[in-house]
Order: structure tokens, then C-alpha cells, then sequence
């Protein structure tokens, strides 16, 4: 079958690889004009770990493991560990491995067969009922399947099924991510920010207002 996958992210590529590997001509467009490799470390966990197995990931992904939450703690204004990451809690079993994103897209990104051509820079501009697709880039084809792997706000779930509002609900959750400085510590280098007080992870992690959060740098 000739099938077309919107988006290079974990699920298209992953698409990408079973499907090529399987004898079809598959077509990849990324609207950005690269991998997108931004992203702090993932889990592979419950089902995912068995299912990187079956894919003949498994080994890459663990060779690529991280301990990052084992090596997180909640530290007072003197440095004074007062609360450690719950780990036990966090995961699923002792089984999760924690990874890069950046890491999890290479690995998957190297297994793609050679049947699978990519496009980077490109998406889908008008899709039809018959499979017929209009690319950005001028590319037009007819494809048996397409495949709306592009994210959270999908392109193509909004040209086939309608506005996003219909299918997405904000679950009034924010959620923040920044690179801090690496400062040296008794303990090692460790990456440090400091909560503001408002912050709820502060009381529901048991951490005083305006602790601070350290990580010891593994990347
Ligand atoms: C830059 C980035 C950083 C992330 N960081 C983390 C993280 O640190 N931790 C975590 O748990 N999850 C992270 N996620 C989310 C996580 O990757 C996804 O929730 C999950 O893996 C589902 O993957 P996905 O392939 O469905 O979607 P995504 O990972 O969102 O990938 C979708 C891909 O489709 C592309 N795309 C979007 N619109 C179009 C279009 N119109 N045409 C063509 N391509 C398009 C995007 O550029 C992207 O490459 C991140 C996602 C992104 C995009």
C-alpha cells in the first residue's frame, strides 16, 4: 500500500518503521525543516517496554537510559536535602526506563528502512476523500491510508473530522520546563531552580516554600 503519515514525531516515525518494514511505500512529511529533538527525558513503561521489543528497540533504549528522577531532590535554603522525588510512585514498576526524547526520536529515526522516504519542511495541504493529497511543497499523490501522527492540535484530524475544540478539553493544568545553570555543589555539579512560593508542586511534593529543586546533570 502507498501510505501517507503526517508528522515526525515518536508516533509517526514509529508508524514509518512497523509499516515500512512490512513491505509498504511509506511517505513521512514534517512540517518542521528537522526532527523536532526538543524535549526533556521520557518513560518507556507497562505495554511500551514490550511493544520496543517486538520492535527490535529494546536494546538501543536501554543502552540510551537515564536516572534522572533517582537523582532529583527537594533541597533547602542551605542545600540541606529535606525531600526526595518519589520514584516508586512516579513509575509504573522497576522496569520504566527513563530516556531522552531527543534519544527515543534518533533511535527510532535510524530504524526506519530505506522504503520510507521523509520529507522535512512539508505537511498536508488538502487531503480527499479518495486519498488523493495536496502537499505544501507542491507534491501531490494518491495514497491507500493516511496517518494523522502530527501532535496534540493534529492538521489532519482538523481537515477531516472538524476544529480541534470539538475533540480537545483544557484540563486547567500548566506545566513549565527551563534549562537551569549547572553550579557546583557538595555533592557534584547539580542543575538548581528555585520554586516560587506559589508553586503547588512546592506543598504537594512536602518541600517548604521557596525550596529549591536540584538534579544532578546526567546529559
Ligand atoms: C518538541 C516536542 C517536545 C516534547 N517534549 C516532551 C517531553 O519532554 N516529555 C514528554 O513526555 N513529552 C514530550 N513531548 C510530547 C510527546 O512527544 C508526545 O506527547 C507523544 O510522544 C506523542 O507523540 P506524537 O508523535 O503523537 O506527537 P508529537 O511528539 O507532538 O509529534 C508530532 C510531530 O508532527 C509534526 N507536525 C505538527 N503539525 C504538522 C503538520 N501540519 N504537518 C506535518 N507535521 C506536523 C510536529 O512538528 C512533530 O514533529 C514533546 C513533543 C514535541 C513536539
Amino acid at each position: 500500500m502507498d501510505i501517507l503519515v503526517s508528522g515526525a514525531g515518536i508516533a509517526g516515525l514509529a508508524c514509518a518503521l512497523e509499516l515500512g518494514t512490512r513491505g509498504h511505500a511509506v511517505t513521512v512529511v514534517e512540517s518542521a525543516p528537522h526532527l523536532r529533538t526538543a524535549g526533556t527525558p521520557i518513560d518507556i513503561r507497562g505495554d511500551a517496554i514490550g511493544i520496543a521489543e517486538k520492535m527490535g528497540l529494546l536494546a538501543s533504549i536501554e543502552a540510551r537510559r537515564i536516572r534522572m528522577s533517582e537523582q532529583t531532590q527537594f533541597v533547602d535554603s542551605s542545600g540541606e536535602p529535606v525531600a526526595a522525588l518519589p520514584v516508586t510512585e512516579i513509575g509504573d514498576s522497576d522496569d520504566d526506563i527513563e530516556l531522552l526524547r531527543e534519544d527515543l526520536l534518533h533511535i527510532l529515526a535510524g530504524a526506519v528502512p530505506d522504503s520510507v522516504t521523509v520529507r522535512f519542511g512539508d505537511s498536508i495541504r488538502a487531503l480527499s476523500e479518495d486519498g488523493a493529497a495536496q502537499l505544501s511543497s507542491g507534491h501531490t499523490g494518491h495514497y491507500d491510508v493516511v496517518i494523522g501522527a502530527d501532535g496534540q492540535h493534529s492538521a489532519v484530524r482538523r481537515m477531516v473530522f472538524g476544529p480541534d475544540s470539538r475533540y480537545t478539553k483544557h484540563l486547567g493544568v500548566y506545566f513549565a520546563l527551563a534549562r537551569t545553570p549547572v553550579r557546583r555543589t557538595p555533592w557534584g555539579p547539580m542543575r538548581s531552580t528555585t520554586f516560587p512560593t506559589e508553586w503547588q508542586a512546592c506543598s504537594t511534593m512536602g518541600a517548604k516554600p521557596s525550596s529549591s529543586f536540584n538534579s544532578v546533570p546526567s546529559l
